[in-house]
This record gives structure tokens, sequence and C-alpha cells, in this order.
């Protein structure tokens, strides 16, 4: 998911719209739902619905948003959950006069636990994503008579798993983000005030000057004063490698270093790695594109585009049934025979998880006369489930987790295959080791008991 909040007195009138452009450049982050809510401290109007931002929104509904200095935006593709209206966000959880709006990325592994606990504690929930529990904590914290940091600290407490949050509570913007920071955050500052986006790319796209990221454990109070913040739990960093690989968008930025930078590595520390004698290297578009032009510049085998991408459709990875994906395979990729005809082809792709793309795209270059196909993956095999929001949750669909690499090679029918290490993905996020998430794909998960823990929940 993406989400996206601002706070301007000095922009009020256009924050719908700015919100608007905002998710858009976040739309890659979901394409389930989309909302927007803008607030003028004392009443919240939203708007949210299925589909596309450009889908959801019009002038005319902007428009209706007009009024209020603060906003919150979300879009939405399913973890927890269905994908279905109710779930669309901002989440609003009110009990008496206290109400919050909530725009959530992530995942809770305790979403479940939680519920049952909340209900019992009084609280109805008209929608099953774990958002909802999120905002019926903080609405429970703050009906204690708590100022909204404190509050905010003390809904972290019950909260596990992976959450990026931003929150409209009376007049104040908040965002918080888990003790792992599982999930990218960002701060930018607008004319008047500040916004927060998932990514950066969401900072530029309105020309709001990048400040900092929030703080694994950190919460933020954007209100009349400014911005005040203040660590709620100690930072235990495990932002997800996964966004370095291909959830993110290139052009953002993580703790100030470009996406697409770390991707270029991946593609030349896997040239290093696994060197084949090719004629020609193409990327699997758009997601191989980076490391692709990374393998080809470590290797000095020549880079070319010999898969076309039917630009109008969407991620297939993210419609959220298997049917669908096949279908979005077929319409998505045609291969250029002058490219590929008679070649030595290296294809690069940044990640296998089921395997559907794969197994159809060595035949499609067969197809177009490839003479060898070389499959070359920017990342480890996926081997195992991810809990902390990204839609890969069983291991009986992992290919990674299931078969070797060389079964995987003979199943999808690639002459050759090979992806890049874990230490090759890591060095290539030039991050600090231990600092980020690498669970699906070494099994060390950074909450301990996590596994059982949802095993439990599920009794
Ligand atoms: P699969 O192996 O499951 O058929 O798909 C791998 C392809 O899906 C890669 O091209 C990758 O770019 C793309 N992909 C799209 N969305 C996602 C996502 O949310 N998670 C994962 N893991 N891969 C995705
Ligand atoms: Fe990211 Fe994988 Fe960790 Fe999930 S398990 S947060 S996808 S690195
Ligand atoms: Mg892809």
């Amino acid at each position: 998911c993406g989400v996206y909040g601002m706070y301007s007195r000095e922009l009020a009138g256009e924050l719908a719209q700015r919100t608007y452009f905002g998710l858009y450049a976040l739309q890659h982050r979901g394409q389930e739902s989309a909302g927007i809510a803008v607030s003028d401290g004392e009443r919240t109007l939203a708007m949210r619905d299925m589909g596309l931002v450009s889908q959801v929104f019009d002038e005319t509904r902007l428009a209706s948003l007009e009024s209020g200095h603060i906003s919150l935006g979300h879009v939405r593709y399913s973890t927890t959950g269905s994908a279905s209206w109710e779930n669309a966000q901002p989440e609003f959880h009110g009990r008496g006069d206290v109400n919050v709006a909530v725009a959530h990325n992530g995942n809770l592994v305790n979403a479940d636990v939680l519920r049952r606990e909340l209900e019992e504690e009084g609280f109805e929930f008209h929608s099953t994503s774990d958002t909802a529990a999120i905002a019926a904590v903080a609405v429970g914290e703050l009906e204690r008579g708590k100022g909204v940091g404190e509050a905010v600290r003390d809904a972290m407490r019950r909260l596990e798993g992976a959450y990026s949050v931003a929150m409209i509570f009376r007049d104040k913007l908040v965002a918080f983000r888990d003790p792992h920071g599982f999930r990218p955050l960002s701060i930018g500052r607008v004319e008047g005030g500040y916004v927060v986006s998932s990514e950066t790319c969401g900072l530029d796209i309105i020309g709001a000057e990048y400040v900092r990221d929030v703080e694994p454990g950190e919460v933020v109070v954007i209100d009349d004063d400014g911005l005040t913040s203040f660590r709620a739990e100690p930072a235990r960093r495990a932002l997800c490698s996964f966004e370095y690989v291909y959830f993110a968008r290139p052009d953002s930025r993580f703790e100030g270093r470009e996406v697409a930078d770390s991707r270029f590595k991946m593609g030349e520390i896997l040239a290093e790695e696994s060197p084949v004698e090719a004629d020609v290297v193409i990327p699997v578009p758009d997601s191989g594109i980076m490391a692709a032009t990374g393998y080809s510049n470590a290797s000095g085998i020549p880079y070319a585009e010999g898969l076309i991408k039917n630009r109008y459709v969407g991620r297939t990875f993210i419609q959220p049934t298997d049917g669908m994906r096949q279908i979005g395979l077929r319409l998505k990729l045609n291969p250029l025979p002058s490219v590929i005809k008679d070649k030595r082809v290296v294809v690069i792709d940044d990640s296998i998880v089921r395997g559907n793309t794969s197994r159809k795209l060595v035949s499609l270059l067969h197809e177009a006369g490839a003479k060898e196909v070389h499959f070359r993956v920017s990342s480890p095999p996926v081997t195992g489930p991810c809990y902390y929001g990204i839609d890969m949750d069983t291991k009986e669909g992992l290919v990674g987790a299931n078969y070797t690499v060389e079964e995987i090679r003979a199943q999808i029918g690639a002459t050759t295959l090979a992806y890049l290490s874990v230490d090759g993905m890591t060095r290539a996020t030039e991050q600090p080791r231990g600092s980020l998430c690498r669970a699906c794909f070494d099994g060390d998960y950074p909450i301990t008991g996590t596994a059982s823990k949802l095993a439990l929940e599920k009794v």
C-alpha cells in the first residue's frame, strides 16, 4: 500500500489536488482501491472507492473535498482483509467524540488477537483489515485523555508487525512507523507545512523538499506549531529488502539513496557472481530494466530491449487471483524477434516468486527464435512467506521454497538459471548488514515466532 498525508494552512483548498498527485506517484504500491480524506481540524470529509487513483477521482470529486488544511491519502493492495469496498482506506474509527482517520501500509502479525481483545473492550468493526485494529487501539488510548503523541506511543506497544501510518486526529497529522521500519515513510516540506509519503517520489511530484525518513519506532506530530517528534520504541531496523528489489519506484530514495542505483548494482553483482557467454542482455520490463543495465555494464554484453510491454497493463502480480494473473501476463509482454532471433539471450528479471512469469517468458523467447535463454534473477530465491506487508503469504505457491534452482531451471525451460546471492543483494543496497529484513530470502524473521504467532491466530 501507499500512504500520504499533508498539513498546510497556506495550501488549504488545494490539499485534495496535491494528495491526488501524491497518490498518483504511489500508484504502483496498490491498485485495488484509493481514498482521500480532508479535514479542517473539526470535520473530516472522505472519498474512497475500488480502482485506480484516476478512476476513483475526477475534478468534481476532488472539488467536493476542497476545504481543509489536513489531508490523508491511501492506495491499497490487500495482504490482510479482502479486496472490498469496506476495506478501502482511509479507515475511520470513532467512539463518542474521539475519531481518527488512518492510512496504513504494512501488515500486523497480531491483528486477529488484537481485534478479539478490542471487541471485548467494546469496539465494533465494519471492515476486516488490520488497519481497523490500529485505528481502534489509537482511539482507545486517546479516550483515556492522553496527548496524541503519548496515546500513539502507548498504542504502538500493542501493535506487532509492519506499520507505516499516517493519521488525522482533530487538528493534527500524525505519522508513525513500527520499530523495525519494514515499510518506508518519508517527510517533505511544502509551503506552510509538511507532507509525509510512503516514498519520496510522492514528494517530488508536488515539488516538496525531502527532509528525512521517519525513523523506525518514531512518532511525528504535525500541527500549527510545526513538526515535533520523539522515539516511542528503540529502532530495530529491518527495512524490507524486497522494496529495493522490486516494490518501490526506482526514482524513490531510502535513507537518501536512490533505489535505481541499488538495482543497477544488483545487476552488476549478478554479472560478477553468475557470468555467461551471450550475445545480448534484455530486461523483463519494467521491473528488470535497472538490473539488466547493470548486468550489461559489468559483463560487457550489449543491452537491448527485446520485450515490449503494453504500457496500459498494471502490475500483474497485484491482481489478487491467480486466474487474473495468468491473463495479465499474456496481455503484458511481446517479444521482438529482430533482437532475439538466433541469439544467445540473457534475460533479467527482478524476482521469481510463483514462477508463472518466468515460465511463460522463456517459452515466448524460444518462440521468437532465441538460441539460448539464460535467465538471471536480481534477487535470491524467495524461500519463505512474507508476514510484513508483501503479498506472498503461503509457502505452497513459492517456487523457490519447493524446488531447487536446477529443478526450477528445468520447469521454466531455461538454458541456465542463476539468482543473486543474499550477500550480493545486501551489498547492493549499501545498507549496513543487519539493518534489512531479508526473511523471505534467508528465513531469518525479525519478529521471533512470527509464523507460530500467525498459526495461533488462525485457531
Ligand atoms: P512470478 O514468478 O510470481 O510469476 O512473478 C515474478 C514477477 O512478478 C517479477 O517480474 C516481478 O517483477 C513481479 N512481481 C510483481 N509484483 C510482485 C509482488 O508484489 N511481489 C513479487 N514478489 N513480485 C512481484
Ligand atoms: Fe520484505 Fe521479504 Fe521481509 Fe517481507 S519477508 S518484509 S518481503 S524482505
Ligand atoms: Mg516484473
